[in-house]
């Protein structure tokens, strides 16, 4: 090896030995230039990218370290047997969409349609979400994270019982911690009030911020029930536009303060 390969590499060591004395277990490596995966809907995998014409380049440059403990995450918890919603489950559906979002979406549970497919949201409930979020919020939906308080649909699309929440709560709290957002919209009665730990009726909820640690909260209408209410648009309508200011707010201070 010549004397100034020998530099450079002692100087990279020099380096990353700096950072792992600083605590850094992980490199960041920009995404830009890894191959884009195809996206599956088999076997329940969420993470795999989606090619969307448009989207890349507007979707912010995450570091990969999330995106890896949240694949983690999801590998440690996809089998879960705690409670007895896994013996009647087709799919345990964790959730998907950025790993590193800033605004995340947490429903109530799957339904059969998600059950099936192993994601959120694709029912028609979901699509009336997909349409929020893409002409309400002008955001494509892959930028967002989807999720729900329950893992795996509870039979005949009952409520949640409160057993179920409680066993399948922490793992919401893990992907919370992990993602870290800004702004969680909570999508009707069950994620407004688990997340916020009240028993105030989602009608009372909407139309103000409220915090989950420190993450702002802002709860609406459950897409079903909007289907099941066309009355309620416009108060969905009005949340969203908070959404959007609120998260505008977070993302624009986040940035001033880098
Ligand atoms: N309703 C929910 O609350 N979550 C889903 O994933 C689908 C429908």
């Amino acid at each position: 090896m010549k004397p100034e390969e020998q530099a450079v590499l002692d100087l990279a060591r020099a380096y990353l030995t700096q950072l792992a004395e600083q605590g850094e277990r992980e490199l960041w490596i920009p995404k830009a230039n890894l191959p884009i995966s195809q996206h599956s809907s088999e076997n329940a995998e969420p993470f795999a990218e989606k090619e969307t014409p448009g989207v890349r380049e507007r979707a912010p440059a995450y570091g990969v370290s999330g995106e890896r403990d949240l694949k983690g995450y999801f590998n440690e918890i996809k089998d879960c047997r705690k409670c007895p919603l896994c013996r009647t489950r087709k799919n345990f559906v964790f959730g998907e969409g950025n790993p590193g979002a800033k605004l995340v979406f947490i429903g109530e549970a799957p339904g059969a349609d998600e059950d099936l497919e192993g994601r959120p949201f694709v029912g028609a409930a979901g699509k009336l979400l997909t349409k929020i979020i893409e002409n309400g919020l002008k955001m494509p939906r892959e930028e967002v994270f989807i999720g729900n308080i329950l893992k795996c649909r509870p039979p005949g699309n009952r409520n949640p019982l409160p057993n179920e929440i409680e066993q399948c709560e922490p793992h919401l709290i893990r992907q919370l911690n992990i993602i870290r957002p800004k702004v969680i919209c909570a999508l009707g009665t069950f994620a407004a009030q688990t997340l916020l730990e009240t028993k105030v009726p989602i009608s009372t909820l909407r139309g103000n911020i409220h915090y989950y640690q420190d993450i702002k909260v802002i709860p609406t209408f459950h897409p079903a029930a909007l289907l099941r209410n066309p009355g309620w648009k416009r108060l969905v309508w009005e949340d969203i536009q908070l959404l959007r200011r609120e998260y505008d707010r977070e993302v624009s201070s986040e940035f001033n303060d880098a």
